[in-house]
């Protein structure tokens, strides 16, 4: 095991946070697509993650980064949130992650750039780099979007994948494990959730987070069971390591973990569900459910935004048991880790 978190000063690359050990060097320069990170990866980033967590939440001092403790790490760096669809968690949590960091962060304004007056996004990425930005975050409505600007950009700039269509949400699926690991008093050096029953309940066929979770859930050994309506489940999600239902009492049962989804209505074309007083009544997670067929402590995880009262009752949401408040605060902890570890990679394309 070496040390690996030293200062690169010579490189003008940021140095990764001090406090933390990794077992290889860090490979990644982006976050492309979830399943690029390996268990030793993913171990690394949840002990950084995890790190910023203590240091930045738990010290009460989270207004500001202090110097001294090495989180000033991107000073001199700028970050740039490209974000084509509507976000509130993802977008906020990484401009405080990156500000956290010390980086200038620039919020790309879909509705006012050029992209109105029809500039492709290429071209709109080429606009970044000749002006010296280090970093994008990119959500996209495209599946695929981060793949194909890291294949013509990926040795300009570091690209880090906010969300893309139905396809990936690697820090989302992060920050659940790191929310996971926590709530289960695990090591993240070597625990896993060996054993654990969770349970993704909702809209699975437009999910970019039941992707994501679905391999990061089984890199660390958990047993994943999805449940929706036979319309909203593809056919060949269980090649993704899980078990398929569409009764929602029988996925339930014995269930550690349940994780609740919204319907993703703006990537419905079609009328997916009959109405949604019909779905709350067959998927909706409600305490009484929860109690008759989960063990007892079932932990309750949402990604938001929820749909108070659709997807998930209001008293689930604010349950002493609900990790969605938690999920919020690990993901800035998360994308802090993700930042300052692929910027102190240098840019390739590999
Ligand atoms: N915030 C998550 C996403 O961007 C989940 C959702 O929107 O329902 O995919």
């Amino acid at each position: 095991v070496s040390s690996a978190f030293s200062s690169d000063s010579s490189s003008g690359k940021p140095s990764p946070p001090v406090g933390v050990e990794l077992l290889t060097p860090w490979p990644h320069a982006h976050l492309i697509t979830s399943s690029d990170w390996d268990l030793v990866t993913v171990r690394t980033l949840l002990k950084t993650a995890n790190h910023y967590f203590q240091t930045v939440f738990q010290t009460g001092s989270s207004s500001s980064c202090n110097p001294s403790d090495n989180h000033s790490v991107l000073t001199g760096h700028s970050v740039v949130n490209l974000f084509y669809e509507q976000s509130t968690r993802t977008r906020i949590s990484f401009e405080l992650a990156a500000k956290k960091l010390g980086a200038t962060v620039i919020n790309f304004e879909v509705s006012t750039s050029s992209v109105g007056k029809g500039e492709s996004l290429e071209d709109t990425l080429s606009t970044l780099i000749a002006m010296g930005i280090n970093a994008i975050v990119v959500r996209h409505a495209s599946s695929g979007t981060p793949v194909l600007l890291h294949r013509q950009f990926g040795e300009a700039i570091h690209i880090i994948n906010a969300g893309d269509g139905t396809h990936d949400h690697p820090t989302q699926g992060l920050l659940d494990l790191l929310t996971l690991f926590n709530a289960f008093e695990l090591p993240l050096g070597t625990g896993t959730l060996q054993g654990k029953k969770v349970v993704i309940v909702g809209d699975i066929l437009h999910s970019r987070v039941a992707r994501s979770n679905l391999y990061f859930l089984n890199l660390l050994g958990a047993t994943v069971h999805v449940v929706a309506p036979p319309a909203l489940l593809p056919k060949n999600i269980e090649d993704l390591g899980c078990t398929a239902h569409h009764h929602l009492e029988k996925a339930l049962q014995d269930a550690d973990v349940v994780m609740g989804l919204r319907l993703q209505r703006e990537r419905q074309s079609d009328q997916f569900v009959a109405s949604l007083a019909e779905y709350t009544h067959f998927y909706g997670l409600t305490q009484d459910r929860l109690q008759r067929f989960c063990k007892p402590g079932v932990f309750i995880m949402h990604p938001g935004p929820v749909n108070r009262g659709v997807e998930m009752s209001s008293d689930l949401i604010d349950h002493p048991q609900s990790l969605i408040t938690k999920q919020v605060r690990y993901g800035v902890a998360v994308r802090m880790a993700i930042l300052s570890l692929c910027l102190s990679k240098p840019l390739t394309k590999s």
